[in-house]
């Protein structure tokens, strides 16, 4: 088994939120005709049905809005760094949208770098991306 850990999957309608992530931007898909955001990516808009879509930049704030420990089994690079979070961020100017990640102490910091004791429901957030252009997020006041 491999012992590097799993890099996200790229799939058409999701293409742009990694293209623009690798430049360290956080952009959400939004439809182009109603302005309704919409995550995970995908071809037509749940409220108008419209296929017309733009990438919106988004300020990279959020809360956590719930978190979890994962515990063993976990695939082996995981087992090696845990005990780890993995949180689910609330973004503030899309209070329904929510993206997983992880709480880290900078953007290139390894998974464990915030024990779980110190992650909280409700703490601000914010979006950064680490030399793989994977986004990650710190705590606005550590
Ligand atoms: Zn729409």
């Amino acid at each position: 088994m491999s012992d590097t850990l799993l890099t996200p999957v790229h799939d058409a309608d999701g293409e742009p939120f990694w293209e623009y992530a690798a430049r360290g931007e956080l952009r959400v898909q939004a439809c182009a005709d109603c302005s309704e955001l919409r995550f995970p990516p995908r071809p037509c808009c749940p409220h108008c049905q419209s296929f017309d879509s733009a990438w919106r930049p988004m300020s990279g704030q959020g809360r956590i809005w719930s978190y979890v420990v994962p515990h063993p089994p976990l695939l082996p690079a995981y087992a090696a760094r845990a005990p780890y979070n993995v949180i689910l961020v609330e973004l503030t100017e899309a209070p329904r949208i929510r993206l997983v990640g992880n709480l880290v102490t900078d953007p290139d910091a390894p998974l464990d770098s915030v024990p779980p004791d110190q992650v909280r429901i409700g703490a601000r957030v914010r979006a950064v991306f680490g030399s793989d252009g994977l986004p990650r997020w710190v705590l606005e006041r550590p």
